[in-house]
């Protein structure tokens, strides 16, 4: 993708994240991006260790709300089939309540900080991939990714590519997998002026390797960390705790944001 899906945007700005951080601060995007080296993948011992007093929030689907800025990708033929549809799986367009709120604020967020990025107020809305996905399907993720992992590295005992693989896909055995709790969210950005994504670097870790996953990646385009910086910003203000190492998940309420924000765990797994 050019930048022609921005046309404002500055081509000789370069910017480290450091820079990013200093011009458009926010107190967990610091934190995040100072202990980017030590980060927890999601089913870390200090996370599972994190109390969950549940509050039987209810969830409410993506579909139903008819939120124009807020809308599920396309459903594709079959689950998991293309990083432009939806996951396909019948809860996917699923949350709870208060995280949908919380991607409201964000469409909000956007809009305000839209035109310090190079867009226009309206511009860029979201587009959901998965929020609510049942345990089965989390092994059946769990189990591929481990084959893909040991298949890259032939070198690495079971337990090494098992704790690789944690990183990507959060396990099932003795743990509570935070999309199975109705807290998380995959999304992409959608620029609606040129009916195109918003240009962040590779979508997903189901479709094989993706270098560009992890969110301070040094391995994206100026554009592509502008744009990532740009969701991050709006997301942290939405009371949204990204992922450290998938620039595309958020989550509010579960274990991980609990982590990073001090604050209490309060959704447990649904099914
Ligand atoms: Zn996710």
């Amino acid at each position: 993708m050019n930048c022609t899906c921005n046309p404002n945007w500055n081509p000789t700005w370069n910017p480290t994240w450091q820079q990013l951080l200093e011009q458009y601060p926010h107190p967990l995007l610091s934190r995040q991006y100072g202990e980017k080296e030590k980060t927890p993948p999601i089913a870390d011992d200090r996370i599972k260790a994190i109390a969950i007093v549940e509050c039987n929030e209810p969830v409410v689907d993506v579909w139903s709300q008819k939120n124009r800025r807020i809308q599920m990708l396309p459903s594709p033929q079959a689950p998991f089939l293309h990083p432009d549809c939806n996951s396909g799986l019948p809860s996917c367009s699923k949350m709870r309540k208060t995280v949908f709120e919380c991607l409201e604020k964000m469409v909000t967020e956007l809009d305000t900080l839209a035109p310090s990025f190079g867009y226009k107020a309206g511009q860029i809305s979201i587009r959901v991939f998965e929020g609510l996905r049942n345990l089965k399907t989390q092994e059946e993720l769990f189990t591929k990714k481990f084959k893909e992992i040991k298949s890259f590295n032939k070198k690495l005992t079971d337990e090494e590519a098992e704790q690789e693989t944690c990183k990507w896909i959060s396990p099932v055995k003795n743990n509570i997998p935070v999309h199975s709790t109705g807290a998380a969210v995959d999304i992409r950005l959608w620029d609606e002026y040129n009916k195109t994504f918003v240009d962040l670097g590779s979508f997903g870790a189901i479709w094989g390797k993706n270098d560009k996953a992890v969110t301070f990646s040094e391995d994206i385009t100026p554009i592509q960390k502008q744009n990532r910086y740009f969701m991050l910003l709006a997301a942290a203000k939405a009371d949204l705790t990204n992922y450290s190492f998938e620039y595309w998940h958020f989550s509010h309420g579960d274990r991980y944001a609990a982590y990073w924000n001090n604050s209490q765990a309060k959704y447990s797994s649904l099914n």
